[in-house]
């Protein structure tokens, strides 16, 4: 009787919360226009089909032809459909809400910075851009224009990453003393622009590397003080012209932890791992679209496997809805910070030098 009570006290309540939370936003969505329609953009398209807070309104493209078929599969108006050269004139579409921009890395620069200039509101894919100082652009840019910037940092919205951070940051089993973390496939298709300097901004480091790199901060907690780094052999010359094949860097930070990481383009690896003064945490596989297996040194890990794109893309659009600012882990700041030791890392393996950052 006491157990019915209750519950009939919580469940009305519980349903007038969710109640509440509808009539707030009553159907409102923020309006997304995707920029760059490659292989990471079909991705995209798939998370906006179970999206609360977003829709896919808009896109920008240099094929015509993916026009026409984006137009039709997702019911895009001939309005919110723009070219490479035509894209400034968004600024009169007030349909669009946010610009994430899914090009080449290169390319990321120029579109924030002409996305933010036309009001709008801009996620850019990881890597933020070629480096520390095109970062330090685009976050300008946006300031002057009053939008905010998020990377597209997906494992932010991943339960068994967050929870490395979790067990790493609150010192669940005493402080971090080293991290180990890789990532890497293989690439034998010459064509890519991902081996393309100019594009890519460098190798498995940029595209790659940046997740071991972020594993690393945000389960230390801390900011790395100094960098060492090594490019390893060049298994096949005639792809890798431009870019590195593989690459290993060690950071250290200021509380004594080190971090160990490697990212390669000739061979399969995702797996991060922490020991702590008490114990240890792993992943593997880490990093990829899941699903992802998880243990500490007391009990495995279980934990839904999520649609991550959907829920960054919902845990971005309802901030935005409601007009509250993006969290510092995100932002573009935190791009910023990741560039600025990816520059040093390829200062350091390029001189064989220790680099003080
Ligand atoms: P992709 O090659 O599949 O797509 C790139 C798109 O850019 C294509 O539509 C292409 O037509 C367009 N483009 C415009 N100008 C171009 C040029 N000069 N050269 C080449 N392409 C040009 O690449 P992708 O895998 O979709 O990667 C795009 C971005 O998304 C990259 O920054 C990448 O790092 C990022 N990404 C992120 C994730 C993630 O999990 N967060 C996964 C994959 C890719």
């Amino acid at each position: 009787m006491g157990m019915g009570a209750t519950m009939a006290a919580i469940v009305p309540s519980f349903i007038r919360q969710r109640q509440k939370l509808h009539d707030k936003y009553s159907g409102k969505k923020l309006n997304v226009a995707l920029c760059g329609l490659g292989t990471y953009a079909n991705i995209l398209a798939d998370g906006f089909a179970d999206a609360q807070y977003c829709r896919l309104a808009g896109i920008v493209t240099g094929t015509p032809a993916k026009a026409v078929a984006w137009k039709q599969k997702h019911a895009i108006p001939d309005q919110n459909i723009y070219n490479y050269q035509n894209f400034d004139t968004i600024v009169n579409n007030k349909d669009i809400d946010l610009v994430y921009v899914v090009l080449p890395n290169s390319m990321h620069k120029e579109y924030v910075i002409r996305a933010a200039r036309a009001g709008k509101h801009v996620i850019t894919e990881k890597p933020m851009a070629n480096s520390a100082s095109d970062c330090a652009e685009m976050i300008k840019a946006c300031q002057d224009a009053h939008v905010q910037l998020a990377v597209g940092y997906r494992l932010h919205y991943e339960p068994y990453n967050m929870e490395m951070k979790r067990l790493g940051q609150e010192k669940v089993f005493g402080a971090v003393r080293l991290v180990e973390a890789s990532l890497g496939y293989r690439v034998d298709d010459a064509n890519q622009w991902r081996l393309h300097k100019a594009l890519s901004g460098g190798g498995p480091l940029m595209n790659l590397g940046v997740y071991c790199l972020q594993f690393s901060r945000y389960v230390i907690g801390e900011e790395p003080v100094s960098v060492t780094a090594q490019f390893g052999p060049n298994t096949n010359p005639q792809i890798f012209s431009e870019v590195e094949t593989s690459i290993t860097w060690q950071l250290n930070f200021p509380g004594g932890a080190v971090s160990n990481c490697s990212s390669s383009y000739n061979c399969n690896v995702d797996r991060v791992y922490a020991s702590a003064e008490n114990g240890f945490f792993e992943m593997s596989p880490a990093i990829s679209y899941g699903p992802f297996r998880g243990r500490t040194s007391k009990a495995e890990l279980h934990f839904p496997d999520i649609n991550q794109q959907t829920a960054q893309l919902d845990g971005i659009a309802k901030l935005l809805l409601e007009n509250k600012p993006l969290p510092a882990h995100i932002s573009g700041e935190e791009g910023w910070k990741d560039m600025r030791v990816i520059d040093a890392i390829y200062a350091s393996a390029a001189t064989g030098r220790k680099i003080v950052l």
